[in-house]
């Protein structure tokens, strides 16, 4: 356990928490929001504006969450607010096919060039699990390679050695996930090309598919180092397997066609959702039209979804993307550049061996002064400064991911006051996490 002092109290989060830990298991609907890694009360947030969070308890706070990607114009932007309510008006939703998933999936195809063919979903999950059912079905074999910390939602098969919340909680591979489940699993090291030709050496004609993270954020942000992503598609190619890119996180983030424009790695298939939903449970899948066509009721390969392709979430997503220009991603690269230096900054002045790692304008804080290529750099860090240094920065304001392993985020929305009053806070939560020890005695 780590000493930790939590400097305020938030009475109405924490009735809000009693609450709902009577009748929601662990008292929230996804696990990293629940503060474990960190400890204290985590803010049940009321209102959003731009850069803010508005908590119950009616204090205000810098979010470099942006619902984990999402928000990448920041919170009720009044476009994104404007299609929203005029959709909503139309009618909610109708099971039959619309417009809007049409003009969605061309906006898509258009950014997109390897994307031929897209089918919308509602969750990143869906995207991951429907894209390695359908390389399974168009390949005809079973076997999926996966790497370790990379999260590509809570599909069975791709639950082991998985980042985000099963990082973040440190849990073994999850109970429920049955041996046949994950038996054609094979993880390997993130950043190992080695160890992938052997996989597939070892497996000959029984490999579906490589998934990876365009560019992994959910063991903390850990490029790809050069020639890793196509490293990957070459050695798919040569082995008849599909590599699958997912974006779900990177997707409309690191540029205007994700992390495909910042590499120009052709994958054939690739998995989104997160921005392209602007805040709404929107999804998607896509990738090479002759893969793509063996998906039902095109081929023979199953998958289907009562609100896939919703009304109102399609509008939300088409407005934001829409206002998601070169000049948009240019503000972000330049407002994470400033929040990386005086993250650096204050810890420099600190003393406190770190590292800051990013993907364009997506980036984290390991605290540790060795690169981190992969999961087992990732979980070698002295993640007891990041607990003392991230309720600092609340205490002070500002609202980071509560774990040492998911990516900050940012929104064009971060102005110079909400760069202010992170750089105001930097200087304490440098103190704090060049203080914090992870000694028994020190247990809060
Ligand atoms: N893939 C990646 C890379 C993700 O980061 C996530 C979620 O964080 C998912 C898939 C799953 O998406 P969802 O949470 O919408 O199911």
């Amino acid at each position: 356990m780590v000493h930790v002092s939590f400097p305020y109290s938030a009475p109405v989060s924490q009735t809000l928490f009693d609450r709902a830990a009577a009748v929601t298991p662990g008292g929230v609907n996804s696990p990293v929001r629940a503060f474990r890694a960190v400890g204290g009360t985590p803010r049940f947030m009321v209102s959003g504006t731009g850069p803010y969070l508005t908590d119950a308890d009616g204090r205000e706070y810098v979010d470099l969450v942006c619902s984990w990607g999402p928000m990448i114009l920041g919170h009720a932007h009044p476009e994104v607010t404007a299609a929203v309510q005029e959709a909503v008006a139309r009618g909610t939703s109708f099971g039959t096919p619309g417009e809007g998933e049409v003009a969605l999936a061309e906006e898509i195809v258009g950014r997109i060039a390897p994307v031929e063919q897209v089918r919308l979903v509602s969750s990143g999950t869906e995207a991951t699990m429907s894209a390695i059912r359908l390389a399974r079905g168009f390949t005809g074999r079973a076997k999926v390679i996966k790497f370790a910390g990379c999260y590509h939602g809570h599909v069975d098969a791709l639950l082991a050695a998985a980042g985000s919340g099963v990082a973040t909680l440190g849990l073994p591979d999850t109970p429920g996930v049955t041996g046949a489940q994950a038996g054609d699993t094979i993880v390997l090291p993130y950043n190992d090309l080695e160890a992938v030709n052997e996989a597939f050496h070892n497996h000959p004609g029984e490999i579906a598919c490589v998934i990876t993270e365009a560019s992994p954020g959910n063991m903390g942000v850990v490029p790809p180092r050069p020639g890793f992503n196509q490293g990957l598609k070459t050695a798919c190619e040569r082995n008849g397997a599909l590599f699958i890119s997912d974006e779900v996180m990177t997707g409309f983030r690191t540029s205007r066609a994700g992390w495909f424009g910042v590499d120009g790695v052709v994958p054939d298939l690739m998995t989104f959702g997160k921005v392209m939903g602007g805040g709404f449970p929107a999804a998607a899948f896509g990738g090479r039209a002759d893969v793509m066509g063996h998906l039902a009721p095109a081929g023979p390969v199953y998958q289907a979804g009562t609100l896939s392709g919703n009304p109102v979430a399609t509008a939300a997503g088409l407005a934001q993307l829409r206002l998601l220009d070169d000049a948009a991603y240019a503000t972000l690269d330049a407002v994470s550049e400033r929040v990386r230096s005086l993250v650096t900054e204050a810890l420099t002045k600190e003393g406190v061996a770190h590292r800051l790692q990013h993907a364009s304008n997506m980036f984290s804080v390991f605290f540790t002064d060795r690169e981190v290529r992969n999961y087992e750099d990732a979980r070698g860090q002295e993640s007891f400064r990041f607990t003392a240094f991230f309720h600092s920065m609340l205490a002070q304001g500002v609202y980071l991911p509560p774990s040492a392993f998911e990516s900050w985020f940012l929104s064009t929305a971060h102005d110079e006051r909400a760069i202010e009053k992170i750089a105001q806070a930097l200087p304490a939560a440098a103190r704090a996490a060049a203080a914090a020890t992870n000694s028994p005695e020190a247990t809060a």
